[in-house]
């Protein structure tokens, strides 16, 4: 069985030192082996952004798309060839501005595939604009004069389209993020992580230290009831939007594989696609 770090490569990642993105790799890594997967039976499919870039940066099959088109392609992946473990990644202005529409449709949509947005509340790539996750307020080169328009909330919206498994994490507690990533590549449908991510660089107010004031762990609340999505979605306004932990999760509702007749006998591609270490290590 693989251990972790068989899912390290040798590309050094270039992130800013302290950027929250090197716990979220080092927690996909962990998760990956904590499941029981083999390198060649996972991929990593990332759209832009500097968090896009962490498909490089782990030992699987991996894709750095185009910018907000990680789960068309993620979702296409998984369909080409089911046995694969398909991990979705990307960063707040990917998955939450230009990529919205298809966040919103792969949730509905349900497919066994694990996205994790990796939020910093600014776009980081192209050094410092304003992004959806913004708050009101908010100074960047893109707004001088404080952002006038109000905040996405990733975890309502994906609760409203019918999302069946729903958790937020802190780069800074990697324990629980590993957790929260098996628990999601376990869960039999779309799961959706979003992972406060800090970035050192451009973000000066939503710094580690920020965080940790702010943030509401569910564990506060042993009485806590992940699977009615009411006391999710009101978990989710009473705190707004700051809670961390496994906020919902439905496993009851079948994945979109599990409905599509003869999905799981018929092969979708023509191609050779045995998950085998010999056609990974030809790569
Ligand atoms: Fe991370 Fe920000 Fe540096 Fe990008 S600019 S690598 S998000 S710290
Ligand atoms: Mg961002």
């Amino acid at each position: 069985m693989a251990t972790f770090k068989e899912f390290r490569n040798n590309v050094k990642p270039n992130w800013c030192p302290g950027c929250g993105d090197f716990s979220v790799q080092a927690a996909i890594q962990r998760a990956a082996a904590a499941v029981g997967l083999e390198p060649e039976q996972l991929a990593v499919i990332s759209g832009i952004g500097c968090s896009g870039r962490i498909s490089g940066y782990i030992n699987a099959y991996g894709l750095h798309g185009i910018h907000g088109r990680a789960l068309p392609i993620a979702q296409g992946v998984k369909l080409a060839n089911r046995e694969l473990t398909v991990i979705a990644s990307g960063g707040d202005g990917d998955g939450f501005a230009i990529g919205m529409g298809h966040t919103v449709h792969a949730i509905r949509r349900n497919l066994d595939i694990t996205y994790i947005v990796m939020d910093n509340q600014i776009y980081g790539l192209t050094k410092g604009q304003t992004s959806p996750r913004s708050a009101e307020g908010f100074k960047t080169k893109s707004t001088p004069e404080g952002s006038i328009e109000n905040t996405l909330s990733p975890l309502e919206i994906a609760l409203s389209a019918g999302a069946t498994f729903v958790a937020q994490s802190f780069s800074s507690d990697i324990k629980q993020l590993t957790s929260l990533i098996e628990a999601g590549i376990k869960h039999k449908g779309f799961s959706f992580i979003n992972v406060f991510s800090p970035c050192v660089t451009f973000n000066k107010i939503n710094t580690y230290d920020w965080f940790k004031e702010h943030i509401v762990n569910l564990e506060q609340f042993p009485d806590y009831d992940p699977t009615s999505r009411v006391a999710a979605m009101n978990k989710i306004m009473e705190t707004g939007g700051m809670l961390t932990g496994l906020i919902y999760q439905d496993r009851e509702r079948q994945s979109y594989e599990e409905l599509v007749p003869g999905f799981k006998e018929a092969a979708l591609a023509k191609q050779d696609l045995t998950l085998s270490r010999d056609n990974f290590d030809k790569l």
